[in-house]
């Protein structure tokens, strides 16, 4: 039997595409019975590779998953159930998009094993959530995550800062406001301009790369919650375990057109990709490159392992310990070295 592997399953569904966004999806409505029989049988055919694995984590993303019908997903997860050992499986989120899922099917969701919510906020703002092409508002948003609080499932929030005219007082504003929902979990991204995205014909007026690091900074210093990773804050304990695991170079399968996985067997690595299933090797040196880029957006970092001190640069390290530290045998990015993640990545691989 080989290791066990956390599982991604892609729902590329949305209710229309926002103007920033570059993810796989599409604004369809989709034929659900055939989705879910897609992905079964992607289920089958890795059951049959890798035998009754244990399932440490499942993440529904997206797209936008919280349109899934609940007898769908019940559906889905029996599969896993059936094919999988999930007795130890630490958590299951699901994503979601304010306006697409009520307080009842939310109740639902939970009873077919959901026990985290995360939840596309991205602004307390109506007019930013019209800019960025959403189709909520703020207050559908908040509805949502106090609903989703007191149901005592763990509560995520996504949002996104650094928009045209951003600057450190949007940030301030925007995290007094998290503090005061008392959200344990939240992801803050910069808006990044995608070409063939709307926002990628628009010749927007963006920030500096200065005002953006300065809007970086501003989040440490006003979020209650701690930067566990380069976009992620969490209270101890609340971190995404899945994705956690995925920084940290667990194994994972991706299910569905749009995912991407990495799965072990025969002692080798493989990078994987849901929907038309498709596999090609990956060796060691490969392996540990993506394993050093994912570990350092951690604040944990990586393991200081044999394949990790066979591709990096000890002397880089030795002479940056302002942006590089290996500390209880993890290798890790300082405060500063996280600012450059791109270049000190470049830097230390040798
Ligand atoms: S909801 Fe998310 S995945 Fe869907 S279009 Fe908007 S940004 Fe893209």
């Amino acid at each position: 039997m080989t290791m066990p592997h956390n599982i991604y399953i892609h729902v590329p569904f949305c209710i229309s595409k926002c103007k920033y966004c570059a993810f796989f999806s599409s604004a369809i409505s989709p034929d659900w019975e055939s989705y879910k029989n897609g992905i079964c049988s992607e289920i089958d055919f890795w059951a049959n590779k890798l035998g009754y694995i244990k399932v440490p984590t499942i993440f529904f993303g997206g797209g936008t998953p919280s349109l899934m019908p609940t007898d769908i997903f019940q559906s889905i997860m029996q599969k896993l159930q059936t094919c999988f050992d999930l007795s130890e499986c630490l958590e299951i989120t699901l994503e979601s998009n304010p306006g697409t899922i009520t307080n009842e099917k939310l109740s639902e969701f939970i009873a077919c094993g959901v026990t985290r919510l995360s939840v596309g906020v991205q602004s307390f703002d109506d007019t930013e959530l019209k800019f960025l092409g959403r189709k909520h508002d703020a207050q559908t948003a908040v509805a949502l995550l106090e609903y989703a609080q007191s149901t005592g499932i763990r509560v995520s929030a996504d949002f996104i800062y650094g928009l045209p005219n951003h600057n450190v007082k949007n940030i301030i504003s925007l995290c007094n406001k998290i503090n005061e929902l008392n959200l344990k979990h939240a992801s803050l991204y910069e808006l990044t301009i995608e070409p063939n995205t709307p926002f990628g014909h628009m010749n927007l007026d963006m920030p500096t790369n200065d005002e953006m690091a300065d809007m970086y900074m501003a989040i440490s210093d006003n979020l209650k919650l701690p930067r566990y990773e380069v976009s992620n804050y969490a209270i101890t304990g609340q971190e995404c375990r899945h994705n956690q695991n995925i920084w940290d170079g667990d194994a994972y399968i991706g299910l569905g057109n749009g995912a991407m996985g990495r799965v072990f067997m025969n002692n080798t690595w493989f990078e994987q990709s849901g929907g038309n299933i498709k596999t090609s090797e990956l060796n060691s040196t490969t392996r540990a490159t993506e394993r050093i880029i994912t570990g350092l957006r951690t604040v944990r970092g990586v393991s200081f392992d044999d394949d990790i001190k066979n591709i990096v640069d000890i002397d880089f390290i030795n002479s940056h310990n302002d942006l590089v530290k290996i500390e209880n045998n993890r290798i890790h990015a300082t405060d500063d070295g996280m600012l450059i993640l791109d270049e000190l990545v470049l830097d230390l691989i040798k």
